[in-house]
């Protein structure tokens, strides 16, 4: 058996999950696919938005009910890879309650954290979301991980709704 073909042997059998993130962090990530927490329909959206990620087919589409600042509810709904939807489904637990301006400052505390920050694994704000740390190792994975706030972000965030979405590189 030649090297490579070992190699493939021993890489990840789900396509989601890059085999060199660790057992633990796979666990948390692995839970939230399965069991993603605030998927579903929500009653009374007030803001709505359906984003993709064409390099690996990811589609999260993000509901929310805005009340003046506050996020009152987040629901997602979707499809594509473990990383895509374990993200959205934490972030939709991550921003519940907030004011916009604190769910925001969250999506860059996490945006840094994919860019290889590793003193915000000490931040226990980002909660569950430090489990996809690892993804930074992976850039292509990154766009994965920042689909659900990218649909934030082109919700609510700075400059939402008067600028196009970025394009896909
Ligand atoms: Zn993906």
């Amino acid at each position: 058996m030649s090297e490579a073909s070992a190699a493939r042997e021993t890489a990840s059998t789900d396509r989601g999950i890059p085999s060199s993130l660790t057992s633990l962090y796979q666990e948390v990530i692995l839970d939230h696919y399965r069991r993603p927490r605030n998927k579903g329909p929500l009653a009374r959206a007030t803001h709505s938005i359906t984003l993709n990620n064409p390099l690996c087919g990811d589609v999260i589409e993000l509901k929310l009910r805005v009340d003046g600042d506050t996020i009152e509810e987040a629901r997602f709904s979707g499809k594509g890879c473990s990383i895509s939807q374990a993200s959205a489904s934490m972030m939709t637990g991550r921003i519940e309650g907030r004011s916009i301006e604190d769910a925001c400052a969250l999506g860059d505390k996490f945006t840094e954290l994919l860019k290889g920050d590793a003193e915000l694994l000490g931040d226990a704000d980002l909660g569950d979301l430090r489990a996809l740390a690892g993804v930074s190792k992976f850039p292509v994975r990154v766009k994965c991980a920042l689909l659900g706030w990218n649909c934030l972000d082109e919700l609510v965030g700075e400059g939402a709704g008067s600028s196009p979405p970025p394009e896909a590189t």
